[in-house]
């Protein structure tokens, strides 16, 4: 069996899902760590601070999709639950089919159990069935063009394929996801952006009016002079329901960055793109490599490889709550230093 990552102590972990930020990733990355670690916690208040407390179906995915590819042994996985218990045996790599049964996110239910088979001992192949495009979420764009290329740097080899897509409130959307695993993670950093290596707007539609990409993609053009040949539609089909989610994509020497904006009824074609165009404008202005979403993503695998460094504009207090979570788990500390043009490095320090 292989060498787990060293912990702070071999008691349970005690969890406060009400701490921080207080929802579900609290309970999505003790999962996590746990499977990494083999080290049993209790989490109590879970997504305490949302309007809807408890496990609804996507976090209750993640914990049964947990329980089965390791044979935990878990009380509290139900529906509305406020209280879990984990613990988990070692993790087995496998063929693995999860439905969510709702729109809720594929990608979120993929992270929980990612890093434990990223770490297991042979090849895995998953399916997962919900909502691909999510609010709130990783889009599978976001998925497949940011989080991977970065996560896949850690050492493991991991490819998604988007099999049909799933909007909310719909669903039934479904991604295949190979995984060839890895003995350790290595330490990553991600400091600069490097030169810029291309700009990309894509429209996924379902179901929408045929003119709405092309007035955001008018309205974008207008606002970050990409040109109109990097716009790309694609068309999914609409018995599932209606989508339209926007995304503007900003490639460079060692990483993309994507940012998502979606569709609602009564919002314009050209506000859907004014919320994308804000996101860019802003991440480019600060001249730094991970965006606000991928500095929360990155502190999982960067805490398992005890070390590495990412820069980024500032930290969420989900990303603050993130690491607490993590600290919780593992002996690693973050240090964290502001940059003098602004901005902030986070970083693992070796050995730790
Ligand atoms: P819940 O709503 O289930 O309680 P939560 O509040 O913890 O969960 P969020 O804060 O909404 O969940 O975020 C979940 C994860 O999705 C975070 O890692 C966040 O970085 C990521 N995320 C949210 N929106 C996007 C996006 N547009 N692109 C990429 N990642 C995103």
């Amino acid at each position: 069996m292989k060498a787990r990552v060293k912990t702070t102590t071999s008691t349970p972990v005690v969890i406060d899902g009400a701490a921080g930020e207080g929802g579900g990733q609290i309970l999505r990355t003790s999962l996590a760590l746990s499977l990494v670690t083999g080290r049993a916690f209790r989490m109590v208040n879970i997504r305490a601070k949302r309007a809807k407390p408890g496990l609804l179906r996507q976090h209750l995915t993640a914990v049964r999709a947990a329980v089965e590819i390791s044979d935990a042994a878990c009380d509290g996985a139900e529906i509305g639950s406020g209280e879990l218990v984990f613990r988990p045996e070692a993790v087995r790599a496998g063929d693995y089919h999860f439905a969510i049964g709702t729109a809720g996110s594929t990608t979120l239910v993929l992270q929980t159990i990612l890093p434990g088979l990223a770490l297991a001992s042979g090849p895995s192949q998953i399916v997962l069935e919900g909502g691909t495009h999510n609010p709130l979420a990783p889009p599978f764009d976001y998925l497949a063009h940011t989080f991977l290329p970065i996560f896949n740097r850690f050492g493991p080899t991991v490819e998604a394929t988007l099999v049909r897509a799933g909007f909310y409130p719909a669903g039934g959307g479904q991604i295949e996801v190979k995984i060839t695993p890895t003995d350790r993670l290595r330490a990553v950093e991600l400091l600069t952006r490097g030169t810029d290596s291309g700009r990309r707007v894509v429209a996924h539609v379902a179901g929408v009016p045929a003119n709405a990409a092309e007035r955001a993609f008018e309205q974008a053009d207008k606002r970050l002079r990409w040109g109109r040949g990097v716009c790309e539609i694609i068309e999914h089909p609409t018995e599932r329901g209606q989508g339209f989610v926007l995304v503007g994509e900003v490639a460079s020497e060692g990483h993309t960055e994507v940012f998502t904006s979606f569709g609602e009824r009564g919002l314009r074609a050209e506000a859907v793109a004014d919320r994308m165009v804000e996101q860019v404008r802003s991440y480019l202005a600060g001249g730094l490599p991970a965006g606000e979403h991928m500095a929360d993503q990155f502190l999982l695998p960067m805490a398992l490889s005890g070390g590495g460094a990412f820069r980024t504009a500032g930290l969420s207090p989900h990303a603050r709550t993130n690491m607490d979570v993590i600290q919780a788990f593992l002996s690693v500390r973050f240090q964290v230093t502001e940059l003098k043009n602004g901005g902030v490095e986070v970083r693992v320090p070796c050995g730790n």
